[in-house]
């Protein structure tokens, strides 16, 4: 193990993997790995499903040591939402947008019914009003919602959510807006959209081989 910080690497048959300190000790999600460590339980965090973990492999450079409040678009059934929870842990609240009641349900179930720092709302990421009981303006916002509009969603998020001077990270799947264009094209003209909107790129890294054609960028909204 190299550190005692939430965000660690814990050793398991020989093999370093990516861990985060496990805030419900004794529950595992999907199928990670429980290790304890000097009193602490680490959850081995599966970087070909999150891509949070792909990109910290990646080299992602990302602090969470103030950040409290997270918007998180595109939950799903909460894999990356629960690790983020393990991260910021009771003094912060991760609120995880997710449309599909479907896999809504199960983002309920096995995550926000048991992790009190989970804010379920389903809704629909292109509508940002409509989830406006947010109370307070947030330290994070992290989108991942695979759709062609993905980048406009997440600026029009920020702009209502974000904090000035605030990050925010953003899962750019190629395919998903042309696939007819070069991915790298793709994340190039996506970064343009951003710049264009008050965002200052500080890092953009691919997630291969965790996710093919798939790039996060870390910005810091900067509105003038
Ligand atoms: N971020 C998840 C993780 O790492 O565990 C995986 C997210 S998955 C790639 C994309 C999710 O975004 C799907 O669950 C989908 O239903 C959701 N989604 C797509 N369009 C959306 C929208 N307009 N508003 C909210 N969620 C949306």
């Amino acid at each position: 193990m190299k550190n005692v910080d939430a965000i660690s690497y814990v050793t398991l048959n020989g093999k370093a993997h990516i861990a985060t300190m496990n805030l419900l000790k004794g529950i595992t999600l999907y199928g990670e790995k429980l290790i304890s460590r000097n009193g602490s339980e680490y959850r081995t965090w599966d970087p070909f499903r999150s891509k949070l973990a792909a990109a910290y492999i990646n080299g992602l450079e990302f602090d969470f040591f103030n950040v409290k409040n997270i918007l998180y678009l595109g939950a799903s059934t909460g894999t990356t939402v629960s690790h983020l929870s393990d991260i910021i842990g009771y003094s912060g609240k991760v609120f995880a947008v997710e449309s599909s009641t479907r896999v809504a349900r199960e983002l309920i179930s096995n995550v926000s019914s048991k992790r009190t720092n989970v804010i379920p709302i389903i809704e629909d990421a292109r509508k940002p009003r409509s989830y406006f009981s947010i109370y307070n303006k947030m330290d994070l916002v992290y989108c991942d919602i695979a759709q062609p509009d993905q980048t406009t969603i997440a600026i029009d998020n920020c702009k209502i959510y974000l904090k000035e001077g605030k990050p925010m990270l953003l899962v750019i799947k190629t395919r998903s807006i042309d696939v007819t264009m070069s991915p790298k094209n793709v994340i190039s003209q996506e970064i343009k959209k951003l710049e264009c909107h008050s965002f200052d790129i500080k890092q953009k890294i691919d997630l291969a081989p965790f996710d093919k054609d798939h790039a996060m960028i870390k910005a810091i909204f900067c509105p003038r």
